[in-house]
């Protein structure tokens, strides 16, 4: 089961990385993400195929979240697996990110933003990557009853401690960023990067200032659901294919797909052929192009979905 990347990986270097905010870090313009697609119900062959694919492509950034499966866990022991039959000697060259702030166990230290809670995540985390320390951990969203500075304090804690680089948020409204920008400024760890949905059908980011204020301090922005968790593509311009997210109808569902989306995608379908794109390619390069986006996260259940979707890249 040796893997060996592609030598050419970085051929696109130049235009394929972009600079953190105002940091030391590059990051590639799409990212990979494990929410869904890498957990124990998935098959491993497939995730491991779309990793090295990743790779092999020049996405060095992986982003994976305490609670990622099915079920919990399961994509960061995917993480780790892959790791001990591919990922290990390339270790610096991947960013690989983490999160806590949702449920994960049960009880009451298993969820939101307690001290105790983001600690033992971290370190769970880490056990299950097969990883001595994480690039990014986030705080995965907004706790209105954990006092901001405890949730901060530990943040800045796993990184003086060394488990993990970085720091990000996600999901935090922008009152709660700016407290958390200046806090760990003052603590000099700097705030790396926010993340948060950003895609042409929800532009909360830009509508709440929250993308204007990471790019005026420096701070990077990387966008999930790009693809609004597959609506901007193909997949469900002409009904709900069985092997789709939205089939499961957990977390993408059927009653999102109303006559006037469907109208809409169709355009912006018909609008991406004219350009000679697929819809999914035009969804991405659009975020790319707003002021302030460091990266996009992908998700993907296939190489050819993710084959398509590094073209917006280009
Ligand atoms: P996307 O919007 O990229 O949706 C991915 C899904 O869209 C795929 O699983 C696939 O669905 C479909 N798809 C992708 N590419 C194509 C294509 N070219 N053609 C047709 N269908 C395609 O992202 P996700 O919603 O998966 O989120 C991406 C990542 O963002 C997550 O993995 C996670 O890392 C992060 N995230 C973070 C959150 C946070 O709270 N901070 C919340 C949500 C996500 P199908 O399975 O139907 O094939």
């Amino acid at each position: 089961q040796n893997y060996l990347a592609d030598s050419h990986r970085y051929d696109s270097s130049e235009t394929f990385y972009r600079r953190c905010g105002k940091s030391g870090v590059m990051l590639p313009k799409i990212s990979l993400g494990f929410w869904h697609n890498f957990g124990g119900v998935d098959p491993y062959e497939r995730s491991r195929a779309i990793t090295h694919y990743a790779f092999d492509h020049g996405i060095t950034h992986f982003d994976l979240a305490n609670n990622y499966g099915p079920p919990y866990g399961s994509a960061e022991e995917t993480m780790g697996r892959l790791m001990d039959d591919s990922f290990k000697p390339y270790r610096d060259e991947l960013f690989i990110s983490s999160k806590a702030g949702y449920d994960m166990w049960e009880g009451p230290y298993g969820n939101w933003g307690s001290r105790k809670y983001l600690f033992a995540s971290i370190e769970q985390s880490l056990k299950r990557m097969h990883l001595d320390y994480v690039d990014l951990f986030y705080s995965h969203r907004y706790d209105p009853n954990t006092p901001l500075e405890e949730t901060l304090q530990a943040l800045v804690d796993i990184v003086k401690q060394g488990k993990a680089l970085y720091i990000g948020i996600s999901r935090w409204p922008l009152e709660a960023l700016k407290f958390a920008d200046k806090y760990l400024k003052e603590r000099d760890v700097p705030l790396l990067i926010f993340q948060d949905k950003l895609n042409l059908l929800n532009r909360g980011p830009q509508e709440s200032g929250t993308l204007d204020y990471c790019h005026d301090n420096g701070i990077g922005f990387i966008g999930f659901s790009p693809l609004a968790q597959g609506l901007l593509t193909d997949r469900y311009i002409n009904g709900i294919p069985e092997d789709s997210r939205m089939a499961q109808g957990k977390f993408l569902k059927s009653d999102m797909l109303t006559p006037e989306l469907i109208a809409q995608l169709r355009a912006w379908n018909v609008e991406a052929s004219a350009q000679g794109k697929t819809l999914a390619e035009k969804a991405l390069s659009w975020i790319l192009e707003q002021q302030g986006v460091t990266s996009v996260i992908v998700g993907a259940s296939s190489v050819p979905q993710l084959e398509k979707n590094l073209k917006a890249a280009e």
